[in-house]
């Protein structure tokens, strides 16, 4: 990836403490994908020593763990000063977890059962607020991003985009200049594994380059074939 400001820190480190195997696996997978260092602890203990003993920049906490549950990690955490953002995962029947949560000083919640691309937009909402470096519009060549209106302009003139195809440009703004493979674009964007049946994401491609490249120079997104797409800038070339 060519060096820029805005592309997704590498050192960017999550704990998930997560006791059900796939959704631990399926988080840090995911995580990791989209470029954060990822640890995984499968209990409470587990999760709160981690979490106690390293520096992470956020903590993605099940409610429900063996050994310890979330609220006695983050209460642990906080009686000792560890004020990282926690993103709690609570099942959909545990409606008063969000008021127990809050005053205990959880930052968000997630209700069972999530779509990933929710749980990385939270992700990413809680680092910037945590962190002062994290700008709110990315800006590749002459397109502006603007991550807290979820506005977009290339060269000054708005466009209109839908919620996926937002999702889609963050990531190639994001990543730009590297090639992004069909399966990390689907669990990205679409929360979905690959599947070759489905011509979603060329579809969504095509509509996104409609509206970002016709009538602009020079084009930006290009297919890879056979790999998969990339927003390639003019230096890069
Ligand atoms: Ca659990």
């Amino acid at each position: 990836m060519a060096s820029s400001s805005i592309g997704t820190p590498a050192t960017v480190k999550i704990l998930v403490v997560e006791d059900e195997p796939k959704t631990g696996d399926y988080l840090r997978q995911g995580l990791a994908e989209a470029g954060f260092v990822v640890d995984l602890a499968r209990n409470g203990p587990d999760g709160l020593h981690l979490a106690s003993s390293e520096d992470y920049d956020l903590v993605i906490l099940d409610v429900m763990l063996p050994g310890l549950d979330g609220w006695g990690v983050i209460r642990a955490l906080r009686k000792e000063g560890r004020m990282m953002p926690v993103l709690f995962l609570t099942a959909r029947s545990q409606v008063e977890d969000r008021v127990k949560g809050l005053e205990l000083g959880a930052d968000d919640y997630l209700v069972k059962p999530f779509a990933f691309s929710e749980l990385l937009a939270r992700v990413r909402t809680l680092l910037r607020r945590g962190r002062a470096t994290e700008p709110d519009v990315l800006r590749v060549a002459d397109v502006e991003l603007d991550l807290l209106r979820r506005r977009v302009h290339r060269g000054g003139r708005r466009i209109d985009l839908t919620a996926k195809e937002f999702l889609l440009l963050e990531l190639l703004m994001r990543r730009h200049d590297e090639v992004l493979p069909r399966s990390l674009i689907a669990s990205q964007v679409w929360d979905m594994n690959f599947d070759s049946d489905t011509n979603v994401i060329e579809v969504a491609v095509r509509r996104l380059r409609a509206k970002i490249d016709d009538g602009y120079e020079p084009k930006l997104i290009q297919t890879v074939r056979g790999m998969g797409y990339v927003l390639e800038t003019p230096e890069a070339r």
